[in-house]
């Protein structure tokens, strides 16, 4: 089996998980910026931060062969501080030019605030100005259909974004369609325990067709799987779905999508 990871905050995880996910058959892993594990005091943080997700954390995936990319943001769970957000979108551009950098994300909402809403309408202009692709978080649980369509609102806005260069987050039963009639690529994400479970995933994907669509794994700082998406590779399989289908899902979406990024190549063979 092949599958690429599109969603995993590595430095959050340990090498036994770069082991673990090669040995599955991962052909790359994309990490958008987030939450650190605290919130961080000043601009200085998310500057070392970008330099630990465009530097050391490719160097420490490559040590397991596996090409390691990223997204840069300030998150949407520290954008409360609207003064701090200003001065990290400032510093974002210096970052643009490094070969592992695919755009910018995972912007969005969390608690759906004004401040929140700002900070996202300052990261579309700036991906916009720059010529950058989207990832985009959406909240979660109650929050997520309200947030999901303010942040569809502030995308389509802004006409310099062409959609198909966006990719919405984290989607659910309740809000995939509204994401994929706009013309946005969706993202599951797979979940060990509450929220979107492989079955339901896979329910999605016979539902909508399997275009437009990837899956990741629930991997950062909280109880994870790392392994979800080739676990949930194996479940379409038990469903009676083809090899083909499969890989069409788990290798193809992604590869489709993150290849509108010039920079992003995957080693040959
Ligand atoms: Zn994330």
């Amino acid at each position: 089996m092949r599958y690429i990871e599109p969603h995993g905050h590595m430095v959050s995880r340990v090498t036994d998980d770069y082991i673990d996910m090669v040995t599955a058959g991962c052909a790359c892993v994309c990490e958008p910026a987030f939450w650190a594990g605290y919130d961080r005091s000043s601009v200085n943080g998310f500057h070392d931060y970008f330099c630990q997700l465009t530097d050391y954390e490719p160097k420490r995936a490559a040590k397991f062969g596996l090409p390691h990319f990223c997204w840069l943001c300030i998150n949407p769970k520290e954008s409360e501080d609207v003064q701090l957000a200003e001065e990290v979108v400032a510093l974002i551009p210096k970052f643009l030019d490094r070969p592992n950098v695919l755009g910018i994300g995972e912007i969005g909402l969390n608690k759906n605030s004004r401040n929140e809403m700002k900070v996202l309408e300052m990261h579309v202009d700036l991906a916009a100005r720059h010529n950058q692709m989207i990832l985009v978080h959406t909240p979660h649980l109650e929050d997520k259909l309200k947030g999901t369509r303010l942040i569809v609102d502030v995308i389509k806005k802004d006409k310099r974004i062409q959609p198909e260069r966006v990719i919405i987050d984290h989607v659910e039963e309740h809000t995939i369609k509204l994401v994929l009639d706009a013309g946005f690529w969706a993202g599951m994400t797979l979940y060990p325990e509450s929220k979107c479970s492989p079955a339901r995933a896979i329910d999605m994907l016979e539902n909508y067709g399997g275009e437009r669509l990837w899956l990741n794994s629930a991997c950062d700082w909280g109880v994870s799987v790392p392994l979800n998406v080739p676990y949930t590779a194996l479940e379409m399989k038990r469903r009676g779905w083809s090899a083909e289908d499969v890989d069409h899902v788990v290798y193809q979406n992604p590869l489709k999508f993150l290849s509108q990024c010039r920079k992003f190549k995957l080693p040959k063979g």
